[in-house]
């Protein structure tokens, strides 16, 4: 648990906090990296040139390493201090967890990440008797009549990760609030980078670090933001309870990832919106869902809340599934898996009843050019 210092908030843009915040030279005898303190244990109380050093106890309650990373992420969100977990579900379903109660009824959009649709709709509804109703989500109207006297947390993702759908999330705020209700978001999407949703009255903001944060396809973990008297519960409970924390060298590979945060995601985001113009003019496609592009649905949405694009997007190839599916077999720079948010670009089909023939892709760090280009062959062989 992590809350920030005064001196943290001097740090006011993501480049010179992903830079600098919380490295603290001087305490780590000028190393511009500071170490990963791999140990579980720390010993107190020990008297070292005056200074009682009590700060420390034991890693599933804090670490030095897993702190500067929940620092650095609490300022890029805005938050009075951050947690990290081992994976962005486990801060997911321990920011949910914090709200529900047995019996409690929660609100959440339907285009959610798949494990936060299974742990709400399968393991706390059938083992914990919470209901549920889920929305669509870009109407306020149909979040406030789903209201009832036991809600206790509308959960939105937005955009969502699958077919980028947005909700009005400071309206859906000040509902809540006039309710007594709490509110989660699930902002991996976007980032820190590109959309603040603490500061439109969202009590808690989760993260899974293992997409753009950690950036390099080699860490799990996860984070959320809020404030303090959110933290400090969650630590007390969720956390120190179900013990699901970030070890301390993942967490420094977090803080790596993260150096290069701003970096990266200026790329991915160019990237990003040259191949969705690609695609929106190509014959073979009929449609792209890609915030910020031509296309997109909800453009005051994204103009509202989004200050960026990034490199995941999907698309509906014309023709039947089988074609759609051949599609992503036909790329050699894409390669055919489901994350993203790393280096390396990737396609998957993902198609369902209820959005059709999706082919999702991420728009890695390769030359641009090549991967058009490759979009270009497969999209050319796909129906031949
Ligand atoms: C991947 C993903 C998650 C889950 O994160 P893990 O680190 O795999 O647990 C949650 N939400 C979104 C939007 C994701 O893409």
């Amino acid at each position: 648990m992590a809350f920030l210092t005064d001196k943290d908030r001097t740090y006011r843009t993501p480049e010179d906090i992903c830079a600098h915040l919380g490295d603290d030279y001087a305490r780590f005898e000028g190393a511009i990296v500071p170490p990963i303190f791999q140990n579980s244990l720390f010993v107190l109380p020990t008297e070292t040139n005056g200074v009682t050093q009590t700060d420390y106890a034991y890693t599933r309650t804090s670490n030095p390493t897993v702190e500067i990373a929940e620092r650095k992420i609490a300022a890029l969100e805005g938050g009075d201090g951050a947690l990290c977990f081992g994976s962005g579900v486990a801060a997911i379903s321990s920011a949910i967890l914090h709200f529900v109660r047995a019996n409690s009824h929660v609100i959440l959009v339907d285009s959610s990440y798949g494990c936060t649709l299974a742990f709400i709709k399968g393991y706390l509804h059938e083992r914990f008797a919470v209901d549920f109703t889920l929305v669509e989500g870009s109407s306020v109207d149909e979040i406030a009549a789903a209201i009832r006297p036991e809600t206790s947390l509308i959960y939105v993702e937005s955009p969502s990760s699958l077919v980028f759908r947005m909700q009005d999330i400071a309206a859906i705020a000040e509902l809540a609030k006039a309710h007594g209700i709490g509110t989660v978001i699930d902002n991996t999407y976007a980032t820190p980078l590109h959309q603040q949703p603490l500061r439109h009255g969202i009590d808690i903001v989760c993260h899974t670090a293992t997409k753009y944060m950690g950036g390099h396809s080699d860490i799990l973990g996860g984070a959320l933001i809020a404030r303090r008297e959110i933290i400090e519960s969650i630590q007390n409970n969720e956390r120190s309870l179900l013990g699901a924390n970030i070890d301390p060298h993942q967490a420094w590979l977090l803080l790596r990832g993260l150096r290069t945060l701003p970096l990266r995601l200026k790329q991915h985001g160019e990237s990003g919106r040259r191949v969705a113009e690609f695609l929106e003019s190509h014959p073979k496609v009929e449609k792209v869902l890609y915030p910020g592009s031509a296309t997109y649905p909800q453009p005051e949405l994204f103009d509202r809340y989004l200050t960026g694009t990034n490199g995941l997007m999907s698309f509906i190839p014309r023709g039947t599934t089988e074609q759609a599916k051949r599609l992503v077999g036909l790329l050699h720079c894409f390669q055919n898996g489901c994350s993203w948010g790393g280096f390396e670009s990737l396609a998957i089909y993902v198609g369902t009843p209820a959005y059709g023939n999706l082919v999702r892709i991420h728009v890695g760090l390769e030359n641009v050019d090549t991967l058009i280009a490759d979009l270009a062959q497969a999209l050319e062989r796909y129906d031949a």
